[in-house]
């Protein structure tokens, strides 16, 4: 089959793999009719991501039609449908009995590595380095499901892949970026970042009853389609943050702040961002964390600050006196996907939201390493690619 496999930093392919092959009686094998490339692969391909190796097949956004299934699958049969939630999990340890289910037990075998970075396992992840499991990711034609009696969730032929393929991660993971804020009404909510994750972090924070939704990024094409979302947006290069943020709140700051950029935040101008970067780039720090300090510094007291942005390991400056002395609360979780689906499904169904909206290109899969590129780069007003296999 054709995938879409890791050559070196800042370098994909698509190459020629072998078919994957069902190997545990709870796999399930699906061909893929559309996958997309997420900000989270982006940190894999500009190499901040320890455990990524050259032959690595990436993605982890991916949907398709199942073509064959181990004997313990009793709820999916070859030709189903299904969308793929990106975190592996087995549904039966007390994570995922409890709802977190990118905290599975059960579904790294790596966790050993794990261990030594985070002192406990996450789940696995499709093509998301060794760290979670070495798994084969879905940026390709054909995928192995491992637990796949858990995971996948039938759609029907109705709704296009354009409208459900978002299931998978993005749209669940702006929409527990909101939730996880606790939102009251009258709340006013900030979002650092208007790639695909902080986009559905607006939407669903207006869908949760946010009274005013503030967006921030640097890219005016990325903040329009914010303000399509119903946000005031803010543009980092334009206005001193910190500032605006206290002059639309009264002074005191937002109620939460959801920080939807992670480890490789931007910004030239500070002395502090020169010194994340050459930490980074020397591997002393694995994040450049500039948006997470800011979304503390400027959220109100007894605030929360919502954190799905990706962070590698360890950072350094972390204004913990800020956290303690003014009693704010800090969330944050890989998405736990699975709790999301059906719901999100019925947002999608009733046209409370369009997810199709943040599309900007559409590529066949041998285009995969063009669509880094321009996503990478924010080129071409890129803001999702869509690979069709
Ligand atoms: P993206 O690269 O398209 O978007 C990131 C945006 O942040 C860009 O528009 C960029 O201009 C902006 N940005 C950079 N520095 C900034 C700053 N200082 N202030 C404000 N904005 C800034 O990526 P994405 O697909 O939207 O993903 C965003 C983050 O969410 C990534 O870290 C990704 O790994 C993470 N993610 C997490 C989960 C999860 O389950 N927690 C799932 C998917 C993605
Ligand atoms: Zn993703
Ligand atoms: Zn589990």
């Amino acid at each position: 089959m054709r995938a879409t496999v890791y050559s070196g930093r800042n370098s994909v392919q698509v190459e020629n793999v072998p078919d994957p092959k069902i190997l545990n009686r709870r796999d399930a094998i699906v061909k893929i009719t559309s996958t997309a490339i997420c900000g989270s692969d982006l940190h894999l391909y500009d190499g901040y991501v320890p455990e990524v190796k050259k032959g690595d097949i990436f993605g982890h956004e991916f949907m398709g039609e199942v073509v064959e299934v181990g004997p313990d699958v009793g709820n999916l049969a070859v030709g189903d449908r299904v969308v793929v939630p990106f975190p592996i999990a087995c549904g039966n340890c007390t994570s995922c009995r409890n709802g977190l289910w990118s905290a599975c037990e059960n579904s790294n075998p790596n966790a050993n590595m794990a261990e030594k970075v985070w002192g406990h396992s996450s789940c696995g992840i499709f093509g998301y380095s060794h760290l979670t499991g070495g798994y084969a990711g879905g940026q390709a034609e054909y995928a192995r499901v491992p637990f796949a009696d858990v995971g996948p969730l039938k759609v029907d032929d109705d709704l296009t892949d354009e409208q459900v393929l978002f299931l998978t991660d993005v749209f669940p993971t702006g929409y527990m970026g909101a939730e996880l804020c606790d939102i009251q009404g009258g709340d006013i909510v900030a979002v650092w970042g208007a790639g695909p994750v902080g986009l559905f972090a607006v939407a669903s924070a207006y869908l949760l009853g946010a009274e005013q939704v503030i967006c921030i990024d640097r890219f005016e094409y990325r903040l329009a389609k914010a303000r399509e979302a119903g946000a005031v947006t803010l543009n980092y290069e334009q206005v001193d943050i910190v500032d605006a943020l206290r002059e639309m709140t009264g002074g005191r700051g937002p109620d939460a702040c959801i920080d939807a950029v992670g480890m490789e935040a931007h910004h030239p101008t500070t002395a502090i961002h020169a010194y994340d970067r050459v930490k980074q780039a020397t591997r002393q720090e694995t994040e450049r964390p500039h948006a997470l300090r800011e979304a503390i510094m400027t959220v109100r007291n007894g605030g929360i600050v919502s954190v799905v942005g990706v962070y590698g390991g360890l950072m350094d400056k972390f204004p913990m006196g800020s956290v303690v002395n003014r009693s704010l609360t800090i969330k944050a979780g890989q998405c736990h996907v699975h709790k999301y689906l059906k719901p999100l499904l019925e947002h999608i169904r009733s046209g409370d939201i369009d997810p199709t909206w943040i599309i900007s290109h559409t590529l066949p899969l041998d285009e995969a390493p063009h669509g880094y590129e321009i996503f990478k780069h924010k080129q071409e007003e890129c803001t999702k690619v869509v690979l069709k296999p």
